[in-house]
């Protein structure tokens, strides 16, 4: 058979493997100029290693996804940490452990660290939000002092993202196009295709509009050897970027004693970043679950939609694989 994929991101790059080990024609295209989604990451003049969409840092207690992963690269140990800079000029440890609670108190944990972080990333107040997004961020009463602590695995693929894609997609039955934009005609070509773009989009925005968060990056480098102790550090104002990173602080990410990479992110409606959809928006009434669903009842035997913008899920990257690996399977009928 012959299959498209549309998009180069994890979801593209899970398909397309298995369909390609199937013994399958794959086609991958996808609309930027690199593979691996929203995880491709470049070293910069500094010798720093950037992820050009923001920090991605995988963690996962599946281990059918790291057995998976593990074909195509090796990995470095991260547990990440995370430090929120408050407007008192400390910082504490995120998600809040015992001692962030002894020294901000209780009762203003909410207030400190959730509401001007949520309003900055979502533009809506922490009631307006389905709760499972701040659940990702759970509050405890011990001292330890990781951002995903129940985690078995947390590590980073040791030479970056892209190159664990350009593994993914070495096969003799895949070939990947950059630069090239689907158009509906291109279905003719196939016998399926699996299409990671916004699924409202493709249908012409038929029964309204998904909404996304978007994220504006400022990238500094500075002729300093290190500015903060964690890789990423959170702000607790109402204005200004929500987190920066320090790529260096990430291990295998350069290691230049003269200078120092700093990525601040600054959330946007799409719309105001060149339709850059990043952050699916869960709001409590489920309204935009409801707009999704009704898309989902166009019938298209010829299509499969997956990955975050297909779906409209806020999946992390474990997640993205995990199902991938499970409906491609289901696909194949294995
Ligand atoms: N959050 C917050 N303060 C923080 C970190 C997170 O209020 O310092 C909330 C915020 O609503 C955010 C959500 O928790 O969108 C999930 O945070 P996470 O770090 O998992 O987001 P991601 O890394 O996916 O952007």
């Amino acid at each position: 058979m012959k299959y498209l994929v549309v998009g180069a991101g994890f979801a593209g790059a899970v398909y397309a493997r298995e369909l390609a080990e199937a013994g399958h024609e794959v086609d991958v295209i996808d609309s930027r100029y690199h593979i691996g989604g929203n995880a491709y990451d470049y070293v910069n003049g500094k010798g720093i290693r950037i992820h050009k969409y923001g920090p991605h840092i995988f963690h996962t207690s599946n281990m059918k996804v790291v057995e998976w992963l593990s074909k195509f690269t090796d990995w470095v140990e991260h547990k990440h940490k995370v430090l929120a800079k408050h407007t008192d000029g400390n910082f504490y440890v995120l998600p809040p452990n015992r001692d962030t609670v002894e020294r901000i108190g209780k009762d203003n944990i909410i207030d400190v660290f959730f509401r001007p972080y949520t309003k900055k990333m979502w533009d809506k107040e922490i009631e307006e939000l389905n709760p499972k997004i701040l659940e990702r961020v759970p509050i405890r009463d011990d001292d330890n002092e990781l951002y995903f602590p129940n985690d078995d695995f947390q590590k980073m693929p040791a030479e970056g993202y892209t190159a664990l894609f350009m593994r993914i997609f070495d096969h003799e039955n895949i070939t990947v196009k950059l630069n090239c934009t689907f158009d509906k005609t291109m279905e003719d070509d196939y016998d399926h295709v699996f299409n990671s773009m916004p699924i409202d989009q493709y249908y012409d925005y038929e029964f309204g509009e998904l909404p996304y968060r978007s994220i504006k990056f400022e990238t500094f480098t500075l002729p300093e050897r290190q500015v903060y102790k964690a890789a990423t550090t959170n702000f607790t104002t109402y204005d200004g970027p929500t987190r920066v990173t320090e790529w260096k602080n990430f291990p295998n990410h350069g290691d230049n004693p003269l200078a120092t990479t700093l990525t601040y992110e600054y959330p946007c409606d799409y719309k105001d970043n060149n339709m850059e959809r990043y952050y699916p928006v869960k709001d409590i009434e489920g309204v935009n679950a409801e707009i999704y669903e009704k898309y989902l009842t166009l019938e298209n035997p010829k299509v499969t939609f997956i990955g975050r913008c297909g779906t409209y899920q806020y999946l992390d990257m474990h997640q993205v694989i995990n199902q991938s690996l499970i409906s491609v399977r289901k696909f194949l009928g294995n």
